[in-house]
């Protein structure tokens, strides 16, 4: 019943939007209360290994669990707070939650690889390393398991600062996986000099894999190429069990998608993960 009613007050949010009801102006308002109010939520997105038929690890995914209008999504308030700089302590508080998460589990003996989104706008804050290190020593998690996700359009926005960040974070121990891989117009090999773990190709070749001979050809280059240059690939997007079958057979072994998971609200993991492990697996071979 509850979830009924915020489902609604999530369609009559998108509808205002739509209509322009509600401001920008006034969400940048109540977005810059938000962290204080205590109105985020970390999602988690289960991510597959196929080859050992297992949850590896999962994307923290952030929502505005907005007073009035619901579970507002990213892409409605992410642009807002990238714009107004504010995605500086949101994203801060973002990492520390992933860290704390991830210490819970681990004391529970459950041990997983966390990804989570960093902003260009947080790179470029002079602050962020040291804000990144503070967090480690004071959750006590481990570094290796956790993968920071920067797009390919952030690399190549300043390749310089870019390279240096990367670095560091490599120091440090973090992984770094490349989000929305294809979208942008780098190529492989310009991706060489940076230090990077991991490739997630974009949804957007996923989606019509089975249908377009042209998202086919991309999809099978890129997994060939990272995997020649030792770099894991995670599929993006996979929503249907052709999608799992085809990716397969071009050598992808690592998904994400509604396939396996929506994202979900921490509580609900176990369980998710659960499912995943009694319903996908068998009929994934
Ligand atoms: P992303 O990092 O590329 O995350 C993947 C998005 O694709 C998520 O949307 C996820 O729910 C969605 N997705 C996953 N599998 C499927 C599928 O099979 N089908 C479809 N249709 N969608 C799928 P979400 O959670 O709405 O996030 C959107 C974007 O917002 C993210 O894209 C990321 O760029 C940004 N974002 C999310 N959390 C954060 C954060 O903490 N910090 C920053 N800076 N950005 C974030
Ligand atoms: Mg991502
Ligand atoms: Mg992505
Ligand atoms: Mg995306």
């Amino acid at each position: 019943e509850s979830f009924k009613q915020g489902k609604q007050r999530y369609y009559i949010y998108k509808d205002a939007m739509k209509e322009g009801n509600i401001s920008s102006l006034s969400l940048q308002n109540e977005l810059y209360h938000a962290l204080d109010k205590d109105q985020f939520e970390i999602w988690y997105q289960p991510q597959i290994d196929t080859v050992s038929s297992k949850v590896e690890g999962m994307e923290a995914l952030i929502r505005w669990n907005h007073d009035t209008f619901g579970i507002i999504s990213p892409s409605q308030f992410i642009p807002i707070a990238e714009e107004t700089r504010w995605i500086i302590p949101i994203g801060t508080w973002v990492i520390r939650q992933v860290c704390q998460d991830l210490v819970t589990w681990l004391r529970e003996g459950l041990s997983y690889k966390v990804s989570l989104n960093i902003s260009y706008v947080q790179m470029e804050d002079e602050m962020f390393l040291t804000k990144v290190k503070e967090i480690l020593e004071e959750t006590g998690c481990p570094p290796h398991l956790l993968v920071f996700e920067i797009t390919e359009n952030m690399l190549m926005k300043d390749l310089a600062l870019s390279l240096n960040v990367i670095n560091e974070l490599k120091i440090l121990g973090i992984e770094i996986a490349v989000d929305d891989f294809g979208v942008g117009y780098s190529s492989l090999s310009y991706l060489k000099q940076f230090k990077l773990d991991c490739l997630k190709i974009d949804r957007s070749f996923v989606t019509h894999i089975h249908k377009d001979i042209n998202d086919y050809a991309i999809v099978q280059a890129v997994t060939e190429m990272s995997q020649s240059m030792g770099l894991k690939v995670i599929a993006e997007g996979v929503e249907s069990i052709e999608h799992v079958h085809l990716l397969q057979r071009l050598g992808c072994e690592h998904f994400q998608g509604y396939w396996y998971s929506k994202p979900v609200r921490k509580e609900l993991l176990p369980e998710k993960i659960q499912t995943i492990h009694r319903e996908k697996f068998i009929s994934s071979q």
